[in-house]
């Protein structure tokens, strides 16, 4: 992978450890010169009947999949959708759409600008990562007012932009109090995958897999294998979690 950004192994201990250990310099971050790693999590100790599994999505900018919605909403398919200030700004239909379907959807936090919470002079997939610790804070806190106006909750969740973390971004996003939003199953890589990749990745999800796919690329073939995909998980007998209905503590990190 560029950048060199990594998988880094993380458990939640060292989260918490490093959570509690480590300075929010930026110049001492930068010094340690971190490397970005993604966060992985899926549910501890599911219970294996029903199976269960978290369908969440990524509204980076960009526009509405109502092919994914409008097959969520239909067949009753709970999900949590991370939203950016800048996608509610230009998409009102689409969230009066999920207002009419809160029992079905949660909104989370993806960051107001979508600025990867990553440090130092660099891009993650083409974009300019935050550089800084203030600028992570920025990014987190608007994001969740942003939240906040469009939904009448308190987000409880954040989810960095492009998935990828340094590590005292991460330690100060946590203590803003956010549960940090990983996952277990990458359905559609950035809705890259055409729909028949997407369905089954989708399809062959194990139980207390968090999986991740975006609901912003109508004009992509990805969408549509994320509704099949879904409602092949729905005839498997899946029961649906809402990440608002969950703690991170019911999650292993890794
Ligand atoms: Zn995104």
């Amino acid at each position: 992978m560029t950048c060199g950004l990594v998988d880094a192994g993380l458990s939640r201990r060292a989260l918490i450890a490093a959570s509690v250990a480590l300075p929010l310099s930026a110049a001492r971050a930068a010094a340690q010169g971190e490397a970005p790693f993604k966060v992985h999590m899926r549910r501890a100790n599911p219970a294996s009947d029903p199976l269960t599994v978290a369908l969440t999505f990524d509204a980076c900018p960009g526009a509405f999949d109502w092919r994914i919605a409008r097959a969520l909403a239909e067949n009753s398919i709970a999900a949590t959708i991370f939203v950016t200030g800048r996608w509610l700004r230009r998409n009102p239909e689409a969230l009066a759409f999920l207002a009419a379907h809160r029992d079905l959807f949660a909104l989370e936090n993806h960051g107001y600008w979508h600025i990867p919470p990553v440090l130092g002079r660099r891009r993650v997939f083409g974009i300019a990562a935050a550089g800084d610790v203030a600028t992570v804070e920025r990014e987190a806190t608007a994001g969740a007012h942003a939240v906040r106006t469009a939904w009448a909750t308190e987000p409880s969740w954040y989810r960095g932009a492009t998935g990828f973390y340094s590590r005292s971004a991460l330690v100060a996003i946590l203590r803003l109090g956010y549960g940090v939003a990983g996952y277990s199953l990458n359905a559609d890589m950035g809705a890259t995958l055409p729909a028949r990749a997407v369905a089954g990745r989708i399809a062959d999800a194990v139980d207390g897999s968090v999986i991740v796919a975006h609901i912003n690329q109508p004009h992509r073939s990805s969408g549509a294998g994320v509704a099949a995909g879904a409602l092949a998980l729905q005839a498997r007998g899946v029961r649906f979690l809402r990440l608002d209905q969950m703690a991170p503590a019911q999650f292993r990190y890794f």
